[in-house]
């Protein structure tokens, strides 16, 4: 059988196009390599426990906000979300922490209320947070001929726009606590992709009653559902081209699917690298891809805790040994800044999962990189249990006895996440943007192959969030952009 759309890649950006294009009568083929769907957003078991991979929360799911018609459009709203506190996320640098609140004014005056002196600078802070959210779809909107988005939030440093803004240096660090969400460059980071990864959140914050893997399962269900097929084990290798357009993909045990068009929710680098020959994908843009750097990747400590020692929290801990959040991750030394999320527990008051997360150099994998899973040894397993450690103790600081609350834990690296996804260094966010280069780091869901199309969070932005929003822009692509702008406004 020939389908209208291949999709290669069931991550969340995958899964969102397949559904959006099933639901608009294509015939849509979802392809896999792992064994279950859900690139980052999938979950793993141990013992009786499900365990996420990549997704803690998400912002912007009220109603009217930034998230909710799409993801209302893609049924997701009926799942069990949750949403955190008023006060979301707490940023705890040495002995001071930091409370961020739900709603741009509030967010201001509660941050004001520790930084006076800075008020206006939050309210500036505030508005441009708002123009990213209001803004973010204009490229959608047909009767826009241009996004009233600024060019220069692409052209400009993050870092240097808080540097300008703000006069007080912890009150830079404090908010650019909750940025593990990134990867915080000074170097590189855009304005826009900083702004975007606070902003929805800062709208509203989320968690689901249940592990990520939901997401998945029901954005998987409606595709078949809708007459779609989602295929796992089904590693693709090729992607064969025939008089300048793809015509087939061939998986790993020989199997080759047709397809009108494709799209691929995979690294871009990865993406050309199944393309043998072609008529069109030309060096440049190989080199291009291959070329660009890659964010971060993250150690992830997953921790049973014991019944009854720690009372659920409902905001998320940003917990950092020093204030020097820009840049505590390129040091040597121990783990300077951790995230740590509780799971929302099914019953009573007490929780029984949570995880620990810290950005983790490439480097430090490397040594193992052409090793296979389960061969890696003592020095690996020794490594990745010394930082598990450095993170704990960060967390002791703001929960005491919180080890002896630990019953068994479970840790993942970059190379962890390299070996299920195919990330390129395990990287956390796909492809690193670069304000010095927008051009060339932010990538269009269109290729110099016709009927080839990219999604997902190497493209312009990562999270749910950001890689919802890229979902959009791809399917825009390929049914127009009238339709998809009318979907969502059915929805709102
Ligand atoms: C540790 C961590 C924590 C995070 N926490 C949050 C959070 O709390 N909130 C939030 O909004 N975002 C979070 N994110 C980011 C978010 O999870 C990602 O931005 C998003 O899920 C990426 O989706 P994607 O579709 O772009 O790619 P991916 O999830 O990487 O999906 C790519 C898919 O392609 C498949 N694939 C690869 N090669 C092949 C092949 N040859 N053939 C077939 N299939 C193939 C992979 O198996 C995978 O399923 C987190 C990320 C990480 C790593």
């Amino acid at each position: 059988m020939k389908y209208d759309i291949v999709v290669v890649g069931s991550g969340l950006g995958g899964l969102e196009c397949a559904h959006i294009l099933s639901r608009f009568g294509k015939s849509v083929l979802v392809l896999e390599k792992g064994s279950q769907p859900g690139g980052c957003i999938q979950s793993y078991r141990r013992g009786r426990m499900l365990f996420d991979t990549g997704f803690h929360y998400v912002g912007g799911l009220g109603e009217g906000q930034s998230l909710h018609a799409a993801f209302k459009s893609l049924g997701l709203l009926r799942l069990p979300w949750v949403q955190l506190d008023r006060t979301f996320d707490r940023v705890t640098i040495g002995a001071h922490t930091f409370s961020f609140h739900q709603g741009y004014d509030v967010f201001v005056e509660a941050l004001a209320a520790d930084f006076p002196q800075e008020l206006d600078g939050l309210k500036s802070y505030a508005n441009l947070l708002r123009t990213v959210e209001e803004h973010q779809l204009d490229v959608l909107n047909p009767s826009l001929s241009e996004t009233l988005l600024p060019a220069e939030l692409f052209e400009k440093s993050a870092f240097q726009y808080l540097e300008e803004t703000f006069h007080d240096e912890m009150l830079i660090n404090v908010l650019s606590g909750t940025s593990l969400k990134m990867e915080l460059r000074r170097e590189s980071l855009p304005l826009f992709t900083f702004l975007h990864g606070n902003s929805s959140f800062i709208e509203s914050s989320w968690r689901l009653q249940g592990d990520g893997s939901l997401i998945a399962a029901s954005l998987a269900n409606d595709i078949q559902a809708y007459g779609g097929k989602v295929v796992c084990h089904a590693e693709v290798q090729e992607l064969v081209e025939k008089d300048g357009r793809l015509v087939q993909a061939i998986c790993a045990d020989g199997t080759v699917y047709e397809g009108d068009l494709f799209i691929s929710d995979v690294h871009p680098a990865v993406t050309c690298s199944w393309i043998k020959q072609s008529q069109k994908l030309r060096k440049a843009y190989r080199t291009r891809v291959s070329g660009q750097e890659n964010t971060f990747g993250m150690l992830t400590v997953s921790l049973v805790m014991k019944p009854q020692t720690l009372k659920y929290f409902n905001y998320n801990r940003y917990v950092y040994r020093h204030p020097d959040v820009w840049t505590f991750y390129q040091k040597d030394g121990p783990v300077g800044g951790i995230l740590m999320a509780c799971r929302m527990p099914e019953d009573g008051e007490y929780v029984r999962q949570v995880d620990l997360l810290t950005p983790m150099r490439w480097s430090e994998c490397e040594p193992w990189s052409d090793t296979r899973v389960g061969r890696r040894g003592d020095a690996y397993k020794e490594m990745k249990e010394r930082r598990a450690d450095e993170c704990i103790a960060l967390a002791e600081t703001v929960v005491p006895c919180f080890r002896e609350m630990i019953s068994a834990r479970y840790v993942s690296t970059p190379l962890t996440y390299r070996d299920y996804t195919s990330t390129p260094q395990g990287s956390a966010y796909g492809m690193r943007k670069d304000f010095r280069n927008p051009m060339q780091t932010v990538l269009s869901p269109r290729t110099p192959i016709p009927n080839l199309y990219l999604t997902g969070q190497n493209l312009v932005l990562h999270g749910l969030h950001g890689v919802t929003m890229t979902s959009l822009f791809t399917c825009a692509e390929i049914v127009g952009k009238e339709r998809i702008w009318n979907m969502l406004r059915d929805e709102a």
